[in-house]
């Protein structure tokens, strides 16, 4: 199907793009396209208005790529997932990034979708934000006049996610003493989209969770914390046991609002795996 008449804007650098951005009207971002496209055809069949201006980041060169700058490791915008998925900087606490990232959908979708596009595009389902929480991830985004702000992944999405100014790209720092863990349930063998997601990162200090984050993705709202259960493993030891206990310790709202009866059972065998594989690490 053709696409609606529209003015594409290929910038060449950062600054020229976040011009752009801030000067023309009803102008979307596209970086991979793998849900932009798809959108501006389903809102043609149904007859509705389509934005008139495109902007592609894909020639902004400073967007891509994987680097390590001081503590922290940056991940460009429009960095591929297999790309990140590559990287040889996943190592410590940021290792869990390749399970993320080897789990989403299919290699074809993979090579194209893109980082700053998963977080951004304001589906509820897309998986890297419960990971980035607990990883304490922050994105940077830049202004028409190069102002550069920061906001943390889950500030983000507490706030609905919207991406007003073009992002440019994700730290997240290295924590040599951090242990993580991630489970993921796709939603159906044929079309490979996640059910939920569960990741915890945990700072064991001899027997004892501290530093705890229990991130959640239930695919119905954007990606959230469990404080109830953190708070439960903060007061625990982190015995063999805990991993049916905390089964006790959980915000339902988060795991069975609008949840079938399958998708509360398969939450609890998320939480058990995660917990009982952190615990199976500690040192
Ligand atoms: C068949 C299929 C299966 C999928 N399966 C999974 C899955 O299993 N798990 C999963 O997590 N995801 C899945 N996805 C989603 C996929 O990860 C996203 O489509 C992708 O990450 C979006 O990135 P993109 O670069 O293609 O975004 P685009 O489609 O190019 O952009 C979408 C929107 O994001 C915003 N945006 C993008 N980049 C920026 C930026 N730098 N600054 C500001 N705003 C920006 C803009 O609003 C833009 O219009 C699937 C997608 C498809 C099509």
């Amino acid at each position: 199907m053709l696409l609606n008449p529209l003015t594409f804007y290929a910038p060449q650098s950062l600054q020229e793009a976040t011009k752009l951005y801030a000067s023309l009207s009803e102008a979307r971002i596209l970086a991979g396209g793998t849900f932009l496209l798809n959108s501006l055809k389903l809102l043609k069949r149904k007859g509705l208005k389509t934005p008139q201006n495109i902007i592609s980041l894909r020639k902004v060169e400073e967007l891509k790529g994987v680097k390590f700058a001081g503590d922290s490791l940056s991940i460009g915008s429009i960095t591929v997932i297999n790309d990140l998925f590559n990287s040889a900087h996943l190592t410590d606490n940021l290792a869990i990034l390749r399970t993320v990232c080897r789990n989403i959908s299919t290699n074809p979708i993979r090579n194209m979708a893109t980082i700053g596009g998963n977080l951004t595009s304001r589906y509820t389902w897309t998986e890297l934000g419960a990971p980035l929480i607990a990883l304490e991830a922050m994105l940077n985004f830049v202004g028409p006049n190069g102002e550069q702000e920061q906001i943390s992944v889950e500030e983000f999405f507490k706030n609905g996610a919207k991406a007003t100014k073009i992002l440019s790209h994700v730290s997240i720092r290295r924590d040599k003493t951090a242990t993580v863990s991630y489970y993921r349930v796709k939603k159906m063998s044929d079309v490979d989209v996640p059910l939920l997601g569960v990741c915890i990162k945990t700072n064991f200090i001899g027997d004892r969770f501290s530093k705890t984050r229990v991130c959640i993705n239930n695919t119905i709202t954007f990606a959230q914390r469990d404080s109830v259960l953190e708070e439960f493993l903060e007061k625990s030891e982190a015995s063999k046991n805990i991993p049916q206990e905390a089964l006790e310790h959980l915000n339902t709202a988060i795991y069975d609002n609008r949840s079938d009866d399958y998708k509360k059972a398969m939450f609890r065998v998320a939480i058990k795996r995660a917990l009982a594989d952190l615990i199976g690490r500690k040192k």
